[in-house]
């Protein structure tokens, strides 16, 4: 019997009335887990309606004390974190270590938003003019909305919710409609913590309820974060109808590998960089660039046996290094680009697409999977796979190596492995990625610096969370004073100036 994942409007959950539902899945097993409520546009309204009535109030309500909301629902967050991860896990099919690490930094950037009055202060000058004073505040936007990829079900929302409502804003979440459970645990815990009624609203849906959060006039902001088309669609639509928006996109990270890096650490870097989350990551590598012909021949040796050794396995097996991919279309997406790389020629050095799980034959598990001599031509190169396959494009100097990163369409993040630090200064300086790992290779910014790609992996002016998060739900006034003691001069037409 499959359960029923609903709304969460005006602080309780509430059943949707579209009649439009669709089907949640355990991806280790393949069995259907429950069926989630897909939100028409009235449902829609109804979400923005609540935030409506609250959003004055709210915007109103002291920084301190929305801090301090926020300081309960942490508190909560981390007593219940495997209670939310093992929501992420069944209904995502990350590993559980996996699946905690992702709410690990979504509870970063909760501390992050707790600083609220801090973050808030504004800027003032006494006697811009004589006897005439200058401050600027920082004011909410009033209803901003968030929609959501699957692959962090609870991370990425919290990128956004915990910085938009610190500024005074009300949230509307649409999650993703493949793992949705996450999102309630988090309203219910809003709640929990003391945030008034319609601060916080879940809808959950698909395309409709999206649209109709881009069309609706009380919606001020979109965050968005998903695939390429999409994120272009949304940032497109929404600045269409005058409405801020950041859209993140797709990935293909790079990592270069130089000859006088080390390559045992180089090895461990790549493995979970690709494998962990099954390549289910925007910031995971899938594309690995050695420089010179031995370093490409050594990194192979070192990667094959131990991908061979790769423990995949459901997610909620303590001993699991990788599970399923999330949807069985998405597995055989990832299957499909894998015959596709080989159709196009590329060495297909480990397959993983013949995986067997005994006990779990009905999930969508795909082994990790190793191309070597992929050209930059090849589809398997140019498009984002999103699952546990390894492209390596030999090199012969830095030089190619960081014009392949510069070359491609998407820019989210990029890693160089070197003992050499005029190499990696000069990689960082130059190349046009967001966001560069010097022997680190997933280099998420943590909550307090700001998380965005450059090119094709986000459209708008502003990552997400850090001070720019804080930048992009809020509106900046500048309020210019003079007090009655002040000089007069009388009526001046002229632009006025200081002489
Ligand atoms: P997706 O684009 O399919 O979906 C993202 C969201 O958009 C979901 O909430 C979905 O319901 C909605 N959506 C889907 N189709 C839509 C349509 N036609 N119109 C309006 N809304 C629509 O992405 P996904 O498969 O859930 O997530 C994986 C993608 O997200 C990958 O491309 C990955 O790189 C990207 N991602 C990027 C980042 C980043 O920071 N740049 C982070 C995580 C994931």
């Amino acid at each position: 019997m499959s359960s029923q994942i609903t709304h969460y409007i005006n602080g309780k959950r509430v059943a949707g009335t579209s009649g439009r539902t669709a089907a949640v899945f355990n991806p280790a097993t393949g069995q259907q887990s429950a069926t989630v409520d897909l939100a028409s546009k009235a449902e829609v309204r109804n979400a923005v309606e609540s935030a409506r009535s609250v959003a004055a109030e709210w915007a109103n309500t002291t920084p301190l004390r929305r801090a301090r909301i926020l300081n309960k629902f942490l508190g909560i967050l981390e007593s219940r974190s495997e209670e939310l991860a093992a929501a992420i896990t069944a209904e995502h099919g990350k590993v559980l270590s996996d699946a905690l690490g992702e709410v690990t930094r979504g509870i970063e950037v909760v501390e992050f938003a707790t600083g609220a009055p801090q973050l808030l202060k504004g800027e003032f000058t006494e006697n811009v003019g004589t006897k005439v004073d200058s401050h600027s505040v920082r004011q909410p936007l009033g209803i901003v909305a968030g929609i959501t990829p699957f692959n962090f079900p609870a991370m990425v929302p919290m990128w956004m919710f915990p910085v938009a409502l610190a500024c005074g804003n009300c949230f509307i979440l649409k999650p993703s409609e493949r793992d949705p459970s996450a999102s309630l645990l988090l309203a219910e815990w809003l709640s929990e913590a003391g945030l008034p009624d319609g601060v916080f609203n879940v809808v959950q849906g698909d395309k409709e309820a999206v649209d109709a959060l881009l069309f609706d006039p009380d919606v001020s902001a979109i965050s968005f974060v998903g695939s390429t088309p999409i994120a272009k669609y949304i940032y497109e639509t929404a600045t269409a109808q005058g409405k801020r928006c950041q859209a993140l996109g797709g990935a293909k990270n790079h990592m270069i590998v130089m000859p006088d890096a080390d390559m045992d650490q180089a090895v461990d870097a790549l493995m979970g960089a690709a494998y962990g989350s099954a390549g289910e990551r925007c910031m995971a590598i899938s594309v690995a660039v050695p420089v010179g012909k031995a370093t490409a021949d050594a990194l192979v040796e070192k990667l094959v046996p131990r991908i061979n050794e790769l423990r995949v396995a459901p997610g909620t097996d303590p001993a699991a290094e990788m599970g399923p991919l999330v949807t069985a279309q998405h597995r055989d997406k990832v299957v499909g680009y894998i015959n596709k790389g080989v159709e196009e020629g590329a060495k297909l050095v480990v397959d993983g697409r013949d995986i067997r799980l005994q006990g779990y034959e009905d999930g969508y598990f795909v082994g990790g999977t190793l191309f070597d001599n992929v050209t930059p031509d090849m589809t398997i190169y140019k498009e984002e796979i999103f699952g546990p396959v390894l492209s390596i494009i030999r090199t012969d100097d830095f030089e190619t190596a960081a014009g392949l990163v510069d070359s491609h369409e998407y820019g989210n993040g990029t890693a160089i492995f070197t003992r050499d630090g005029d190499t990696a200064r000069e990689f960082a300086n130059r190349t046009q990625t967001g966001m560069v790992g010097i022997n680190v290779p997933i280099p998420v910014p943590m909550a307090f610096h700001s998380f965005g790609g450059w090119k094709a992996s986000l459209f708008g002016d502003h990552h997400m969370h850090g001070m720019e998060g804080v930048r992009f739900y809020t509106r900046l006034k500048t309020i210019t004073s003079r007090w009655p003691t002040g000089i007069r001069k009388g009526a001046e037409f002229v632009m006025p100036t200081m002489k």
